[in-house]
């Protein structure tokens, strides 16, 4: 089976303030710790446990800065094959459809996919619309909030989770998984690999590295050197792929803060304060009422 892992990497929420949200209404990532989005970790241990049963690969892509180099050593240290990062000024600030989109187009570049694994909610955006919104554009059939998966007969049974219980369904590769948090336990990051891959890197990271070494060298040296360290990381296996805008076949239009209808208007803080509360009557009126006054506190709409 081959099996690829949508990963990202998210600001650390609990620390979302208003300090942290730039001007335009996104999150000023730089000023928050970074953190493997949780239920990528879940969806990344199905992935291996698939691949541990029914051998092939498994390949985890991330869509972020270059920062995001950190995740993709962390899904190698658990026991990915292989790691791309999709990074690109041009890709920055993108909404959901953007993101998608982008996603679909490194996919496929990638090829052939047999299982398409991803986080069934990232923990910065909420939006919990990627997964859908990837396997549509792909056109493949898409499960979500999948708890286990197994396969019988050349089918895959996915048991999901639905409200009050659960529910079991098959289907036929290949297609899209989105997995929930909370079930699925993650498998640590072996100690063997993280020692293997802890310099694993990528070339921008190399040449700033570079530049801020040998601060005095002309940026031709820099880049020279910086490519020969890379091609060392190479023959060992540790030079992380990074494919920029030019490396996948998009419309510069559909990607990015341009190709994004969605904006973030304003994110704050809410501290439910106790006392606040307000009984609304349980009639069809009641209901309107309730709705119009959340509408008109931005809350919904
Ligand atoms: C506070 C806030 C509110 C936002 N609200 C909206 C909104 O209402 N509508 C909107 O369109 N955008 C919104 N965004 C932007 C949105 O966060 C980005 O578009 C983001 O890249 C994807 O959406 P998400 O974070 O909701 O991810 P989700 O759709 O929740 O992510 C689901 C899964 O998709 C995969 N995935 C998501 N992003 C990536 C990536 N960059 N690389 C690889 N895999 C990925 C992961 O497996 C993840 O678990 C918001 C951002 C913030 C910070």
């Amino acid at each position: 089976m081959r099996c690829i892992v949508l990963v990202k990497q998210v600001p650390d929420t609990k620390n979302i303030t208003a300090e942290t949200m730039k001007e335009d209404g996104t999150v000023n990532r730089a000023a928050l710790p970074a953190v493997f989005n949780p239920d990528d970790l879940c969806a990344l241990e199905l992935a291996l446990q698939v691949r541990d049963r029914c051998g092939g690969t498994v390949e985890v892509l991330t869509m972020g800065p270059p920062r995001a180099v950190d995740i993709l050593r962390d899904a190698l240290s658990r026991g990915a094959d292989k790691a791309i990062l999709l990074t690109d000024r041009r890709f920055a600030a993108a909404d959901t459809l953007a993101t998608s989109y982008t996603l679909c187009q490194a996919i496929r570049k990638m090829g052939d996919v047999d299982l398409i694994f991803c986080g069934r909610q990232a923990i910065d955006g909420d939006t919990a619309q990627v997964g859908p919104q990837t396997a549509e554009k792909l056109g493949l059939p898409q499960v979500t909030y999948a708890q286990e998966i197994h396969e019988k007969d050349g089918k895959i049974h996915v048991r999901r989770e639905v409200e009050g219980g659960y529910e079991i369904l098959a289907l036929i590769p290949p297609a899209l998984i989105t997995v929930t948090g909370g079930y699925v336990v993650p498998r640590p990051r072996s100690a063997k690999r993280t020692i293997q891959f802890r310099n694993a890197n990528i070339l921008p990271n190399i040449t700033t590295q570079m530049k801020m070494k040998f601060p005095d060298q002309s940026e031709e040296a820099i880049k020279r050197q910086a490519e020969e360290e890379a091609a060392r990381l190479k023959e060992k296996g540790l030079l992380i792929d990074v494919w920029s805008a030019d490396d996948i076949d998009v419309e510069a239009d559909r990607i990015g803060y341009g190709g994004s209808p969605t904006w973030v208007f304003k994110v704050q803080k809410v501290t439910l304060q106790s006392g606040e509360h307000k009984s609304i009557d349980a009639s069809e009126t009641g209901i309107h009422s309730l709705m119009r006054e959340l509408v008109e506190d931005h809350v919904l709409g």
